[in-house]
Formats: C-alpha cells, sequence, structure tokens
C-alpha cells in the first residue's frame, strides 16, 4: 500500500516514515502543502498522513479540497490542537481519524489499520482485483490463485497489484519500481527481477511475462487459464 504523509517536522516526519515502512507501507513524505497537491495529483495513495500545520497552507483546506474533489482516500490528521471544537471540525471536514501531537508510533499504524479496515469499499467485491485465475485483496494482502491462497510477501504483492491494475500495458521496470519503494528509499537496481522471479515461482512461469527491453506484462487471461 502506498501512502503519502505530509509533515513538515523533520524529526516527527523520519520517525514516521521510518514506523510505517516497517510495518510494510511504502511511504511519500512530503513538507509542504504544495508538494501534498503535486502528489496526489500524479500518484494513487492508499492512505494519506496529513499534518494541519504545514508552512504554506492549512491542512484543513488541503483536506477541504480533496474531498471537495470527491477523493475519498482515507485521511488521518496530526494537530498539535486536541481540543473538542478542533477534533469535531476536523471530523466534519471528512478526517477519518486523527492524533493530537505529541502521539505513540504504534497508535499511529494502529489508527492506520484500523481506519484501512472501516475504508469504504470501491465495488461489490471487497475491492478484489481478477485476472483469470488470480484473485488479489488489496485492503487485506491477499491473493489466491485457482481459489487456493497464495502467501505473498508484501513487496511482491506490491509488483503483482501494479501489473494486475495495468493489465492492459507493459510496465516498464521504474514504474514497477514505483509501486515498490516510497521516495528517497534506496532501490535495488535488480529488485523487479527478483520479485517477478518469486512471483513466477509462486504462480507458475505463465502468468507475467517480460516484453524485451520494456518491462513485463500479464498475460491475457485465455493463455494461462
Ligand atoms: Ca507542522
Amino acid at each position: 500500500m502506498r501512502l503519502l504523509m505530509a509533515e513538515d517536522d523533520a524529526l516527527l516526519g523520519s520517525a514516521v516514515h521510518k514506523a510505517l515502512s516497517r510495518v510494510g507501507f511504502a511511504v511519500d513524505w512530503v513538507q509542504s502543502g504544495r508538494h501534498f497537491e503535486s502528489s496526489l495529483a500524479t500518484h494513487h495513495y492508499d492512505f494519506i498522513i496529513l499534518d494541519l500545520g504545514l508552512p504554506d497552507e492549512r491542512g484543513e483546506n488541503l483536506l477541504r479540497q480533496l474531498r471537495s474533489r470527491r477523493q475519498r482516500t482515507p485521511v488521518i490528521v496530526v494537530t498539535a490542537r486536541g481540543g473538542v471544537q478542533d477534533r469535531v471540525a476536523l471530523l466534519d471536514l471528512g478526517a477519518d481519524d486523527y492524533l493530537v501531537k505529541p502521539f505513540d508510533l504504534d497508535e499511529l499504524a494502529a489508527r492506520v489499520r484500523s481506519v484501512l479496515r472501516r475504508a469504504p469499499v470501491d465495488d461489490g467485491s471487497d475491492g478484489a482485483l481478477e485476472h483469470g485465475a488470480l484473485r488479489l485483496y488489496p485492503k487485506r494482502f491477499c491473493v489466491t490463485w485457482n481459489e487456493e491462497p497464495v502467501p505473498l510477501t508484501h513487496r511482491e504483492f506490491w509488483v503483482l497489484e501494479a501489473l494486475v491494475r495495468n493489465r492492459n500495458q507493459v510496465m516498464s521496470r521504474s514504474q514497477l519500481e514505483e509501486a515498490l519503494y516510497g521516495w528517497g528509499e534506496e532501490v535495488d537496481s535488480n529488485a523487479v527481477e527478483v520479485y517477478v522471479h518469486y512471483l513466477r515461482r509462486k504462480l507458475g512461469p505463465e502468468l507475467i511475462q517480460t516484453v524485451r527491453g520494456v518491462g513485463y506484462q500479464l498475460a491475457p487471461v485465455r493463455e494461462h487459464a
């Protein structure tokens, strides 16, 4: 899952980044409202952590704009103001939850999990993605192949999810790397090859096709069903 965090406090931002990366999120960290908006415009996020006190824009305005575009991405707001009226106002604006600074990192991770559990389902099938005999459940990091569960690591899951979401196109190595890593994380030069290799071992050699010199693509359904 890819998460966008807007937080201008370097110490807190880096602690949250580390804590959430460790539990399996790809975290993109921005420190201003301007970068928050440009990231949202160019990337898909499953979750947002938003500090209200950013240097160039009030978090309330960013949240209001997000919801006025009918983007339902779950948002946890981080605020220094913990009064009842502040908290009520945030929930009314469309925040899914809030944390008052200072907060515990374990509590943040637990709140993220809890908000994700109650996040609205995008379609009638638990948000599941299908491709032939393959079924992915992005909210649960869960995959079945011919209705048998296949245990995948988080990074294997992300590569497969990116391929399924873009099943009608060839995904370049750098597009897949983007699914694997948050910004600023070090990227192993052969990481994508390695995860594709593991996925083929678990799901058979046919499902993911190599397009020489370009990248990878899922085999059309009829060829592996
Ligand atoms: Ca701040």
